[in-house]
């Protein structure tokens, strides 16, 4: 057999993985993607939710003013390189509880922080059948990506501009040394493992931490171009009157399945939010990749200088991938050095700690 080459090989086609293929697409790079499609990633399943402001305290997320705006030009660059629709920003209105709340926010959309990201703050109900009284705040940069046709468009670009391989990767089929990485009858200079919460032997020492989600699928009338955000989120999907709501966050059971529990929760937080009736017509789960640290786990290998990471984008996938991307290849190819917060090397410890 003869050899073809390539510039890196990449494990794992979801949205970090994605990502990754795309900068390297982007840059005119032969790749090689191997990706098992038929595993329960979260990534296919994720309501694609992009928020710059959230958690029950509803903060500012970490680095939101680098990650939006660089997010935006992401997804629609990857929609003209895929010629396929995928990226749907629209405002997110999230309804105020109390009084003290409308005031606390009338005060903070004037500060630099935070008036980029508001689009308005109403005082009374907005939207129709809406739990609303006290209105709420209308927040702008949100929207979601259609995780499903963002993940196969660009899995059909990586397959018309370089190879992909929709298996498991076959550890004995691959041969790492310094600078040079064998797949079969691949070469490439480096292996990019994207691989989420499944393991490989090359960085099962960082300490990704699985956390299940699961999310229901209702139909309901409700025709307004918002995203509605308290307790749950209600995002659409692109057909009329189908809207994806989630998630819940299980920390004591990774297994597989969907749950009952699940469902009701989803179910009764989506009543609290709305008074039209909701027809539950579906539910799906998946297993985020999280770190303590809340963090991105980039960077190369401590022992190897062609294996390298792209994992722990935890619950934030679709604002975290396009960015980060980005740090790794400039890193990878520019001897950048990287962030702290984000760099494995935080974590090495537990790489020479670890039994080998
Ligand atoms: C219910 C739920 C809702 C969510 N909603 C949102 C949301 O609204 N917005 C948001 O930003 N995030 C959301 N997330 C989080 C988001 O899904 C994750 O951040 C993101 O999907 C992680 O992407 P990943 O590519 O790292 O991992 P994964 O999606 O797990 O992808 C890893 C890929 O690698 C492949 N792979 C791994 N090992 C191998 C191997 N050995 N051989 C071959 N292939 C391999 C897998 O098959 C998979 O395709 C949600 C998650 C859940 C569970």
């Amino acid at each position: 057999m003869t050899s073809r080459s390539v510039a890196y090989i990449i494990v794992g086609q979801g949205l970090a993985g994605s990502a990754v293929a795309l900068q390297l697409l982007r840059q005119g790079k032969r790749i090689l993607v191997i990706d098992q499609p038929s595993r329960n990633t979260s990534s296919r399943i994720a309501a694609g939710l992009f928020n710059p402001i959230t958690g029950r305290k509803m903060v500012k997320t970490w680095m939101a003013d680098s990650l939006f705006p660089y997010l935006f030009n992401f997804y629609r660059e990857a929609e003209s390189l895929t010629a396929r629709k995928f990226f749907h920003p629209m405002p997110l209105y999230r309804p105020f509880h109390s009084i003290e709340e409308q005031n606390e926010w009338m005060g903070k959309s004037a500060t630099p922080a935070y008036a980029p990201y508001i689009e308005k703050i109403t005082t009374g109900s907005t939207y129709p059948n809406v739990n609303d009284p006290y209105g709420g705040l209308l927040l702008q940069q949100c929207g979601y990506v259609d995780t499903t046709t963002y993940t196969a468009a660009v899995g059909e670009l990586i397959a018309r501009e370089g190879i992909l391989l929709q298996e498991d990767l076959d550890e004995n089929a691959l041969t790492i040394g310094q600078g040079v990485v064998r797949y079969r009858d691949v070469e490439a200079g480096g292996i990019i493992f994207c691989n989420g919460v499944h393991t490989t032997p090359w960085f099962n020492w960082l300490p990704v931490k699985p956390l299940k989600g699961e999310a229901i699928r209702i139909r309901a009338s409700f025709d307004e171009h918002v995203i509605l955000n308290r307790g749950v989120y209600m995002v659409p999907t692109g057909e009329p009157g189908a809207w994806r709501v989630g998630a819940t966050y299980d920390f004591q059971n990774s297994g597989p399945g969907v749950t009952e529990s699940a469902r009701k929760e989803l179910h009764d937080k989506i009543n609290e939010l709305v008074h039209f009736p909701v027809d539950v017509t579906g539910q799906e789960w998946g297993v985020r990749p999280t770190t303590p640290d809340r963090r991105p786990l980039l960077g190369k290998h401590p022992e190897n200088d062609s294996v390298f990471v792209f994992n722990g984008m935890g619950t934030k996938g679709v604002s975290l991938a396009p960015y980060f991307s980005e740090v790794l290849i400039q890193a990878l190819q520019n001897m950048k050095p990287l962030n702290k917060e984000v760099d494995i090397e935080r974590y090495k410890l537990l790489y020479w700690t670890s039994p080998k």
